[in-house]
């Protein structure tokens, strides 16, 4: 039996383009402020210290600091310290009501509908946990964290496309991998889940930016509503 569903956000439940788009530009425009306000907070300052290492600039100064968080971001780098900075400042941008999340018009119903059935509902994502609880907290729907039982990222779990990872996040599920399913918009990281034994479904949303990828020989899907999970294998309607 199929005991629990691993999400993906972007591509899969949501539009990367919504998160370049919006919440890109919303960070590049408080990152300066962020850093001036909070500078001196340890888990802040910890981050601070994590850029300039990555950067090889010690000494680097916030405004040095400001500068290599934009670069990661205008080249789309999945770097620790930018997640962490964009994770709080999100936070910060939904709970004063200026940011809400975005999701295909088929996601948040067949999550509830999951979480209805019994199947345990988890994120994968490679948003930190605080991007993902911010999220998920703020749809136009109101908050949903109260379906979700684990928030995996890539500091708390591993690399998307590393096998690895899955096998943590069955161990953390506490289900053989075979009664979990993955579903992701992405073919390394499905190739990685099913490598690592996990059940796997392509999720293909027109006009996203991996959509002419395809997900290779993967089950596939354009609606969650098109997912049955009621078997032990799971399959396409
Ligand atoms: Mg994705």
């Amino acid at each position: 039996m199929i005991r629990c569903v691993v999400v993906d956000i972007e591509g899969t439940t949501s539009s990367t383009w919504f998160v370049q788009d919006t919440l890109y530009p919303y960070s590049r425009r408080h990152f300066a402020r962020y850093l001036a306000e909070h500078h001196q907070r340890p888990d802040v300052a910890a981050m601070i210290d994590h850029v300039r290492r990555l950067a090889g600039e010690p000494d680097a100064d916030l405004g040095r600091v400001e500068w290599w968080l934009n670069q990661w971001l205008d080249g789309d780098q999945k770097v620790t310290p930018l997640k962490a900075f964009q994770g709080w400042i999100w936070s910060e941008g939904f709970a004063a009501g200026e940011l809400t999340s975005h999701f295909f018009d088929d996601a948040l119903p067949a999550m509830r509908r999951w979480h209805a059935a019994g199947l345990e509902l988890d994120i994968f994502s490679s948003g930190s946990v605080n991007a993902q609880r911010a999220w998920f907290g703020n749809t136009p729907e109101g908050s949903i964290l109260d379906l979700i039982t684990h928030h995996f990222d890539t500091e708390n779990t591993g690399p998307k496309r590393e096998a690895e990872s899955y096998r943590t996040i069955a161990a953390a599920v506490g289900q053989p991998p075979a009664a979990i399913v993955f579903l992701s918009d992405l073919v390394a990281e499905l190739d990685a889940a099913r490598e690592a034994g996990l059940q796997t479904v392509g999720v293909r949303r027109a006009g996203d930016e991996h959509y002419d990828r395809g997900v290779g020989d993967h089950p596939s899907i354009t609606s969650f509503d098109q997912l049955d999970l009621t078997g032990a294998v799971v399959s396409a309607r």
